[in-house]
């Protein structure tokens, strides 16, 4: 079976409201070897099987540390498909940069989170953890770009996905965008926001009348695929609640998983 590689990328430097998202992996990580827990998926597939957890990224939190998460990013890719833990939402530009520089063409992005982090700068920051999706745009790192459980649309927002084609959808018309999932090689980013605060209170900035567990899941299995790899990021344990969030993330990484060895059997 193709492993799945996990790296970690333990770094909040480009959050805008709370610091805390550096300690997601750990959390993660924590939460999926918790002796409550278990390492199997709902396919049947063992994750001890599976993962092949290449650990942290070394950043400082500095601005070397866009090059650092490439360089992780492209070595997790460069031999097949990986998961990656953040850390808050700036690490998908530079893992993007990563699945380029590694030789693998652009994958289409499907995107869940309350945010379409499309902002061409947030508060002067382009590297913003609001703006990654506009940068892998501009730069042709991804097909296509759809996104799920948006609801804090804007103007400029609004503007920016007409500029880049993405197809946005809110929990309102969630059912339109299970239809519309892109067909080809597709990567998953999982903002722990997109979901409800009611299932992941454990996040920066939370956001009512979102996205339920059950309509994730179905995300990652209903995807066309194949799924290539993905991430799970803006988990904030200082906000967590009895770990409830850790152990959500670990359960949409270890299903997240599991559809990607599924599809590279
Ligand atoms: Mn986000
Ligand atoms: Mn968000």
């Amino acid at each position: 079976m193709t492993r799945v590689a996990l790296l970690g990328l333990p770094t909040d430097q480009h959050s805008s409201f709370l610091r805390g998202a550096a300690k997601g992996p750990g959390a993660i990580r924590a939460a999926m070897r918790s002796p409550h827990a278990h390492m199997i998926a709902t396919n049947g597939l063992d994750m001890d099987a599976v993962l092949d957890d290449r650990g942290d990224a070394p950043l400082r939190e500095d601005a070397g540390d866009f090059e650092r998460m490439v360089a992780a990013a492209a070595e997790a890719f460069r031999d097949g498909p990986a998961v990656v833990l953040g850390g808050d939402h700036a690490v998908t530009y530079p893992v993007l940069a990563g699945i380029a520089a590694a030789g693998r063409a652009p994958p289409q992005i499907v995107h869940i989170d309350a945010h379409s982090d499309l902002y061409d700068d947030f508060e002067g920051d382009p590297l913003s953890h609001a703006s990654p999706f506009a940068r892998i745009m501009e730069r042709g790192l991804a097909a296509g770009l759809t996104q799920l459980g948006i609801r804090t649309p804007n103007a400029h927002l609004t503007a920016q996905a007409e500029r880049f084609g993405a197809k946005v959808f809110s929990p309102e018309t969630h059912a339109e965008g299970l239809a519309a999932l892109p067909a080809g090689p597709t990567y998953i980013s999982i903002d722990l926001d997109g979901l409800d605060p009611a299932f992941a209170p454990g996040v920066a900035h939370h956001e009512p009348g979102g996205l339920t567990t059950r309509e994730v899941l179905e995300v990652i299995w209903k995807t066309p695929g194949p799924v290539i790899g993905g991430d799970v990021v803006e988990l904030n344990p200082d906000r967590d609640i009895h770990d409830m969030t850790a152990t959500l993330a670990a359960k949409l990484l270890k299903e997240l998983a599991a559809r990607i060895a599924a599809d590279h059997r």
